[in-house]
């Protein structure tokens, strides 16, 4: 976990940085986030230091407006009454309705919500569509669960959700652990309390009942597009180059696929237990079969192709990240790449990082691969091709009706060549070279940070 945080030129951001630690001492995910966004907007910050210190424009900008945290009961297949927490944390509401997904995994508290919140922010700022930065979730592990307990979990979590949400407030998707499923139980239960067909209320829902086409696919495909516009800045091509991705899960899944449409050697992916490795290229039907129809573990695909090896997770550095590969997308969870792992990458010729999921490097991890020379495509901007669709779905809802599969690809496609150009634009600005993780931050910022002083002291 990172811990450092490197003292700015600016007296303001620093001590907004240590008065953020003191008042969330226990939210390491959170303060991790809070340091790599500050630090990296420093050139910004010292431009403007006398207007921000006196309108408090950090300090409002750390604080959530709105943290809402609630117990979830529900009852098991045994008749057995269970209790879990559910969360959701509306960040910054400056640019349009909150906006973020739902995570179902046992390992969420309130730091890590308000660590994806707040990523949330700049993710949507970067879309340039309208939408303001919010997530949400509970500590429930789907895993093991039969169908019965999820519908449950998902309509008692929704009998608390209802009051805070609404196509104009709050629109809630998926994230770990909630995929088209649990969007499907969430939504039944809002339209049975509001007595309403809200259909913008959630995003990522079945094709059937106003969901969009393409949203299953957009992070991932999403990702990919943004890692070619990035190679190609850098003179390099996609083509050939051999890729690994952590995760089998829907944004690991997608972003395969289309490395292989884009002729990238995809070798390894992994589940929070292992990985496989076919040198000869994963057979992607396979994973889905395994994934999305059986929800079963990753170790089964070599019951379809026994000459692949499988790797057992045994130590700190999850094995797929033992594999060589120019090109590794971490697309499981936070702090999959550590200083460690990230030594190993580089020692394994690693020229390109592409973040699918949200914070997946450690901060240390990110400065070792820039200082080495090795592109990064942050998180918040590679991964924003998930929200961007959902966005382009309420605006399916809102005009009731819907576009061609070739007509979202097409614009999601449009959106992330245009948050690969911000990057670049205010990295070179800023004098950052090709540092685009900071020139994702730079980008953000300025706009959310724009609205917030348009908008007055809230
Ligand atoms: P899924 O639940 O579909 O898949 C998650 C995958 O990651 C699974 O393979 C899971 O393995 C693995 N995983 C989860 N937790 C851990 C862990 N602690 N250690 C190792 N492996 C783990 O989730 P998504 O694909 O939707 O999300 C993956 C990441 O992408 C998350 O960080 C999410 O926030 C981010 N993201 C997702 C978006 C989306 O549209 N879905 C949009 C933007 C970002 P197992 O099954 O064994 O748990």
């Amino acid at each position: 976990m990172s811990s450092c945080y490197l003292e700015t030129k600016s007296q303001y951001l620093n001590d907004v940085v240590k008065k953020t630690e003191l008042k969330n001492q226990n939210e390491a995910e959170f303060l991790q986030a809070i340091r790599e966004v500050l630090s990296s907007i420093e050139p910004v910050v010292v431009k403007h230091e006398e207007e921000y210190k006196k309108i408090a424009l950090l300090e409002r900008l750390v604080e959530p407006e709105r943290v809402i945290s609630f117990r979830v009961p529900w009852v098991d297949d045994k008749g057995q009454v269970q209790v879990n927490r559910g969360f959701r944390i509306q960040f910054n509401g400056s640019l349009g309705p909150y906006k973020g997904g739902l995570r179902f995994h046992p390992s969420v508290n309130q730091s890590i919500m308000k660590f994806l919140a707040f990523e949330q922010i700049f993710k949507n700022a970067l879309t340039c569509l309208p939408i303001g930065g919010g997530k949400g979730g509970s500590d429930f592990d789907p895993k093991g669960k039969s169908d019965m307990e999820i519908m449950h979990f998902c309509q008692s979590f929704m009998n608390e959700l209802q009051k805070h949400i609404g196509q104009d407030t709050d629109v809630p998707a998926g994230d770990i652990g909630v995929g088209a499923r649990e969007i499907g139980y969430l939504f039944g239960q809002y339209r049975r309390i509001r007595n309403t067909y809200e259909a913008g209320v959630l995003t990522g829902k079945g094709l059937d009942y106003g969901g969009s086409l393409v949203r299953k696919e957009a992070t991932g495909y999403g990702l990919m597009y943004f890692m070619r516009e990035m190679l190609k800045a850098n003179n390099i091509e996609i083509r050939n180059k051999n890729v690994i991705i952590s995760g089998s899960g829907n944004v690991a899944i997608y972003a395969c696929e289309k490395a292989q449409h884009m002729d990238a050697n995809v070798i390894a992916m992994s589940d929070s237990s292992g990985c496989i490795y076919d040198k000869n290229g994963i057979k992607l039907d396979i994973i889905k079969e395994i994934k999305e129809e059986k929800r079963g573990r990753i170790k089964e695909y070599l019951n379809y192709v026994p000459n692949a090896v499988y790797y057992e997770k045994a130590s700190n550095i999850p094995p797929i990240f033992n594999i060589k590969a120019d090109i590794v997308l971490p697309c499981a969870t936070q702090n999959e790449i550590n200083l460690e792992t990230a030594k190993v990458l580089l020692q394994n010729g690693v020229i390109a990082i592409g973040e699918g999921a949200n914070m997946p490097c450690t901060n240390e991890a990110v400065e070792f691969f820039i200082e080495n020379k090795v592109l990064v495509a942050p998180g918040k901007a590679a991964n924003a091709g998930g929200v961007a669709t959902s966005a382009l779905e309420m605006c399916q809802n809102s005009m009731r009706y819907f576009w061609s599969f070739d007509e979202v690809d097409k614009k999601l496609e449009g959106i992330m060549i245009n948050i690969f150009n911000q990057c670049q634009s205010a990295a070179k600005e800023y004098s950052c070279g090709n540092n685009y993780v900071a020139g994702a931050n730079i980008a953000a910022f300025l706009k959310v940070s724009e609205a917030m002083k348009s908008q007055g002291i809230i």
